[in-house]
């Protein structure tokens, strides 16, 4: 067996690994009935990621842990207003039809040719106009990009005063991100960094990084009862950067 048998033999056990998670996901139904902030769903979730979570997804729109938990935050703060300018960085659609629904204007933005968007940009220069947003979403891409550039441009495109809610998976147990120069194939970022696409993974000093971008902080976190009804993840936190209003 030569070097090209062995490597089409374990491209095929992977491939098969894979089908058993997808089956497996789909097949899973949640421990507990949940209830859906967003479309109003009762009953069990089913399981998502990788390695698979139950309670992950709701059955009706698909919505994730992290969507549930912007919905909740959105809709007990009164986030967005009839009156605001948003732009959302990589829209989903489990959150976008509501805030498109909620404000008087609504654009997107995304680098991938697979999105229809506003916006064909990189976050990390994206030539929009300084000032000109109230509120703008940046859910799970920090982790994919020179983070210092992407808050530098959120906060010079923020109108003063106005607000980015910032999510991206963060280890709490960790005082400092973790960032690897030698880690750069595929397959290393999966196993180091938790998918094939992330550049680093964050520790508790996400909080100084955003700070250093000129933001004031605050912070939206899945606490109980939250996280039964609503099946969310115990502790995961949605960062609210404020650009202040006199910067
Ligand atoms: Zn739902």
């Amino acid at each position: 067996m030569d070097v090209q048998d062995r490597a089409r033999i374990a491209e095929r056990i992977e491939a098969e690994a894979q089908r058993q998670v997808q089956r497996f996901r789909k097949a899973v139904r949640g421990l507990h009935p949940r209830t859906c902030p967003i479309c109003g769903y009762q009953g069990h979730f089913t399981a998502f990621g990788h390695p698979p979570r139950f309670d992950a997804r709701c059955a009706s729109c698909q919505s994730l842990e992290r969507h549930r938990l912007l919905a909740l935050f959105v809709q007990r703060t009164g986030f967005f207003e009839p009156h605001h300018a948003v732009l959302h960085f990589a829209p989903e659609v489990q959150t976008a039809p509501t805030i498109r629904r909620t404000v008087a204007r609504y654009e997107t933005a995304d680098l991938s040719e697979r999105r229809n968007v506003t916006h064909r940009v990189d976050i990390e220069a994206t030539g929009l106009p300084d000032a000109s947003y109230d509120r703008i979403i940046c859910s799970h891409v920090l982790e994919h990009v020179d983070d210092a550039r992407a808050l530098a441009e959120i906060f010079r495109m923020l109108k003063p005063g106005g607000r980015a809610l910032l999510a991206t998976p963060v280890c709490e147990g960790w005082a400092t991100t973790y960032e690897n120069p030698d880690v750069t194939s595929a397959s290393d970022r999966l196993v180091h960094f938790g998918q094939q696409d992330h550049v680093r993974y964050y520790g508790r000093d996400i909080r100084d990084r955003i700070r250093a971008a000129g933001f004031e902080l605050s912070e939206f976190t899945a606490v109980e009862p939250d996280v039964l009804r609503y099946g969310l993840m115990r502790g995961e936190t949605l960062f609210v950067a404020t650009r202040p209003p006199t910067a």
